[in-house]
């Protein structure tokens, strides 16, 4: 049986303005040696996306990379539908609604891609890592911890026929716990134990994540911003 490997679980995340910052990135690693480390999963985001346009989709899938589509779609069940159908298009690996926006929304985006038949994964954002405590029960009036709130997100997008969840590494365990073993985890805030934390503040290192049942890492900065990004890659590896 063929096992997926480290970096196939590891996204990298192209937080760049314009596709000329990405092919500079990209440029960094060898395309010709197929042997060589390189990027196997892109996150391409609302800053990219917005700017450049589906194009951005063409050129990277034109390099054989798998992408994660990042634009949160969150609104009434039938405009997140024509979103959704609109997106299936693109025939992108993943793509993501947010959990916030409901189980009826949540049902609807889903049956778009089934109407669609696109092999895409539809996940689901629970809460953003830049939300504490406070921000949930001061500002959102939504009582419990931050912990509460990813359960019943989870287990709201489990039930609305999602394929999984975005959530931190620290919470991937408790939901598939909470829902199913196959509901995938796509955890952002992953740092090397020796880097900087940047604006994450909850963080595990890539090795604690996939240990806490992580199924998708996404890595951004500590591989983009690395000197040599290769060799960040490498050390997952
Ligand atoms: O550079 P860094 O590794 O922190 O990048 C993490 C990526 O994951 C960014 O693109 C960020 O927008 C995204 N993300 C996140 N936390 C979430 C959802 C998405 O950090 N809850």
């Amino acid at each position: 049986m063929m096992t997926t490997t480290k970096l196939e679980k590891t996204i990298v995340a192209l937080d760049f303005s314009d596709k000329n910052k990405v092919q500079e990135f990209l440029n960094k690693f060898d395309w010709e040696d197929k042997a060589a480390i390189k990027p196997v999963f892109v996150k391409l985001g609302m800053e990219l996306f917005y700017s450049e346009g589906p194009q951005m989709i063409e050129l990277l899938k034109e390099k054989g990379l798998k992408i994660f589509l990042d634009l949160k779609v969150h609104d009434i069940p039938n405009t997140a539908y024509g979103a959704i159908k609109s997106l299936c298009k693109y025939g992108v690996d993943i793509f993501n609604v947010h959990a916030g926006g409901g189980i009826d929304m949540m049902k609807r985006a889903k049956d778009a891609v089934v109407d669609s038949n696109a092999d895409a994964k539809l996940i689901a954002v629970t809460i953003l890592t830049s939300m504490d405590e406070a921000t949930l029960n001061n500002e959102l009036n939504i009582s419990g911890s931050v912990n509460d709130a990813v359960i019943r997100l989870a287990k709201n997008s489990y039930s609305a026929g999602m394929d999984g969840i975005v959530c931190s590494p620290l919470e991937a365990k408790i939901v598939k716990e909470n829902t199913s073993s196959e509901f995938l985890t796509v955890c952002p805030g992953v740092r090397f134990s020796d880097g900087d934390s940047h604006d994450q503040k909850r963080i595990m290192t890539p090795d604690a994540a996939f240990e806490n049942q992580a199924d998708y890492i996404v890595m951004g900065r500590a591989i983009t911003k690395a000197e040599i990004p290769a060799e960040a890659l490498q050390r997952l590896v």
